[in-house]
């Protein structure tokens, strides 16, 4: 069994706001070390659950916060940033489930820290999603069910609707986008260790999410200028007098990698 966990950073235990996101924020070097903790806490129970591979992509920011020393020895480490499929680099049609962990609900919702990678809103022939479903897809199109799903309540919530048999470990209650009621670490642990072990229990039972190809996705950015920026992309489509921008994916690497350059891309003119 070869387990995939994407880890992102704001859907983690204690985690309630931008001083703990990103290198020389106040609580940066904490937050490192609560992701540390929680991802490891998924490695321990994957592994002690006969997981024969795990692989960990460092999957927030520049991809740098998971530390190799202080991670698990079970896992190998995917750090570092440009890498193709960003937040699933590395997986492929051979892994038996992925596991989020960390996730945050998308942009619009009370979630904490709620976003969807630079945008306002994606929609995947028509369905809104976040980085938790547009993630999902990518990997259901490589065949890879998403089996686990760790975060505040609203994440939660949000993989519910969408796919109601994935796990899911809720480690915080927002009580806004920047702050919540966070369960101790120990209780972190704890929760996520047996949500990890029920999906582990049940992997064969999982499917992974399914869209019809070719598949449109329509990203809306917040001003013009992100909008005006990515249509240098090869396929691009900008509906008038807004500020979305569709394309189509024929398969699962160009549905990933356009989205990826338009993140990459709206990050660079974040003016508004
Ligand atoms: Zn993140």
């Amino acid at each position: 069994m070869r387990i995939y966990i994407s880890a992102d950073m704001e859907g983690i235990s204690g985690v309630t706001n931008p001083d703990y996101l990103q290198p020389g924020e106040p609580n940066y070097e904490y937050g490192r070390s609560l992701m540390e903790h929680n991802v490891n806490a998924v490695i321990e129970a994957a592994w002690e659950s006969g997981a024969t591979e795990i692989v960990v992509a460092d999957s927030h920011g520049s991809g740098n916060n998971l530390r190799l020393s202080r991670l698990h020895a079970a896992a190998t480490l995917i750090s570092g940033f440009p890498r193709e499929h960003y937040m699933m680099s590395g997986l492929d049609a051979n892994f038996s489930a992925v596991f989020f962990v960390g996730y945050h609900a998308r942009h619009g919702t009370p979630g904490v820290l709620s976003h969807a990678y630079w945008f306002k809103n994606m929609t995947v022939n028509g369905i809104d999603v976040g980085e938790i479903g547009f993630n999902a897809i990518y990997a259901g199109m490589l065949g890879v069910p998403l089996a686990l799903v760790t975060g505040d309540d609203r994440a939660a919530e949000e993989t519910k609707l969408l796919m109601p048999d994935v796990v899911t470990a809720v480690v915080k209650h927002a009580l806004s986008r920047t702050a919540a009621r966070c369960l101790s670490l120990e209780q972190s642990r704890k929760e996520i260790a047996e949500r990890t072990t029920e999906a582990m229990g049940r992997l064969a039972d999982f499917t992974p999410l399914k869209v019809a190809l070719p598949a449109e996705v329509s990203i809306e950015f917040f001003h013009s200028g992100q909008a005006e920026l990515v249509l240098g992309i090869a396929g691009t489509i900008r509906h008038p007098n807004s500020t979305v921008v569709t394309y189509i994916a024929e398969d699962a690497a160009s549905f990933y990698r356009t989205m990826e350059t338009m993140a990459t891309l709206a990050n660079t003119a974040r003016f508004f």
